[in-house]
């Protein structure tokens, strides 16, 4: 989506083809149809540090959809709460916002304070940090135990859908530097206030005049010929185009074009459960859960429904959706009691098995950048050599550096790309 918009604003006729009969990928709602409303497939966020998403959001007109939240609130089973001021003017009034939460002794903090005044540094030197996992990191910095447990596993786990052990420092430190540290809004909250089905739905696309949507079309087969693409086939028709650009999964882009060689990537579950009350039972827009598997509760509606997340949730892949949803209830109920009171009227989990992949230490260089050997075709992707992880904002950044390598390749080169603040 960002690579056609992108395009479509450097004046070329661009087709996109798209095979579900709703656009929006694996940041797309399903709908439920005996119920008459639609369902995320997975609770969406993004923060301030997103530049490029939040510039793809107002090219489409969304931007005013993205309900942005100043605090977070931490709150540990029992009900105690603690809440990160977000946004602050200052570096050090940033470095030191924590400092507050309640869940973290003084010598976990002064930890903290320690790991973050390295980050700067570290982040000049990309190569040496993408050589590390982000626990090898946290442990050169000395990190106690519940430091580990209640603030950098929620936050690696939260931003990067992966354990410490197994993520590249260099996202983990990027995180820190762009969330926490480069500029005072990086880690403002941003919500969908609707459903993601409506921020990309199809009328948005009325003020591109040289895009045509194609919804519940299929590309089956990309043919190439001497070293160039020359069609692509979807519905029994052949379409062709001066370049194209390539933005599927990597397994659906190893299967279309096997030539590319791509490399097969290690992913990482997320699971969501939606759960209907009788009655509200979250006081807060969202809140950060603390030890308990659970680990985000956003409200819905008053707050009589709930989007809980769990991040990397291999051990729930083999738990039955009863058990998880009981689960969840009870253990929700440990952090609001209003919910054991309250009366379930309708629960949903869906568990992503594949949602993201995992940015393993020496990855970042392997990730394929968007040229490939053939001079027109271009990859974009999540997946992509993008410099983010697997987020709306990697995803972003990969569609408009291919449109900025298929406006090179066709004489009139663009940018597109709105770069991250240097540490
Ligand atoms: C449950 C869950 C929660 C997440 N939470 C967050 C979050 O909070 N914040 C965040 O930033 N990121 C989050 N992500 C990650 C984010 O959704 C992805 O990084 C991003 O959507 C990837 O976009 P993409 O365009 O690279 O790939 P995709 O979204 O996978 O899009 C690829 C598209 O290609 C289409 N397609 C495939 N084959 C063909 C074909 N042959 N012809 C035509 N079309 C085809 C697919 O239908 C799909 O629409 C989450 C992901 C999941 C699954």
């Amino acid at each position: 989506m960002a690579a056609a918009v992108a395009l479509e604003s450097a004046g070329f006729e661009v087709d996109l083809f798209e095979a579900h009969n709703r656009l929006g990928g694996r940041a797309g709602s399903l709908p439920l149809p005996e119920r008459d409303h639609w369902i995320d497939r997975g609770q969406h966020i993004l923060l301030g540090c997103c530049r490029n998403l939040l510039d793809f959001y107002r090219r489409l007109g969304v931007e005013h959809r993205i309900r942005f939240h100043d605090e977070i609130v931490f709150v540990e089973p029992g009900g105690r709460r603690s809440v990160l001021r977000a946004v602050n003017q200052s570096a050090l009034g940033r470095a030191t916002a924590f400092l507050r939460l309640r869940f973290l002794s003084l010598k976990d903090k002064l930890g903290i304070v320690r790991a973050l005044a390295a980050v700067r540094r570290d982040y000049r030197q990309p190569d040496l940090l993408d050589a590390m996992s982000m626990a090898d990191w946290l442990r050169q910095r000395r990190q106690t135990a519940r430091a580990n447990q209640r603030f950098w596993r929620p936050l690696i786990v939260s931003a990067l859908n992966e354990e410490p052990e197994r993520v590249s420092a260099l996202h983990g430190v990027q995180v820190l530097w762009l969330a926490l540290l480069a500029s005072p809004d990086g880690v403002r909250l941003g919500v969908p206030a609707v459903p993601l089905v409506e921020l990309y739905a199809e009328n948005h696309w009325r003020r591109f005049p040289k895009l045509a949507l194609h919804t519940g079309t299929r590309v089956e087969r990309v043919q190439i010929e001497q070293e160039r693409v020359i069609g692509i086939e979807a519905d029994g028709v052949i379409h062709r185009a001066d370049a194209y650009v390539l933005a599927v999964p990597v397994k659906a882009a190893q299967s279309l074009v096997p030539q590319l060689g791509l490399e097969s990537l290690e992913s990482s579950p997320i699971t969501g459960i939606y759960l209907a009350f009788d009655r509200p039972v979250l006081d807060l827009p969202q809140a950060a859960l603390l030890d308990r598997t659970i680990q985000w509760a956003f409200s819905k509606g008053r707050g009589e429904a709930v989007q809980i997340v769990v991040s990397a949730s291999r051990s729930l892949l083999p738990v039955s959706r009863e058990e998880i949803v009981c689960q969840t209830v009870r253990e929700l109920a440990e952090f609001f009691p209003a919910a054991a009171k309250a009366r379930l009227e309708e629960a949903h989990v869906i568990k992503e098995a594949n949602a993201t992949f995992t940015p393993r230490p020496g990855l970042a260089s392997r990730r394929p950048p968007a040229t490939t050997r053939f001079p027109n075709l271009f990859l974009a992707g999540d997946w992509t050599r993008t410099g983010w992880p697997a987020t709306m904002e990697g995803a972003v950044r990969s569609g408009y550096l291919a449109a900025e390598a298929a406006t090179a390749a066709l004489g009139n080169p663009r940018k597109f790309l709105i770069p991250d603040p240097s540490p």
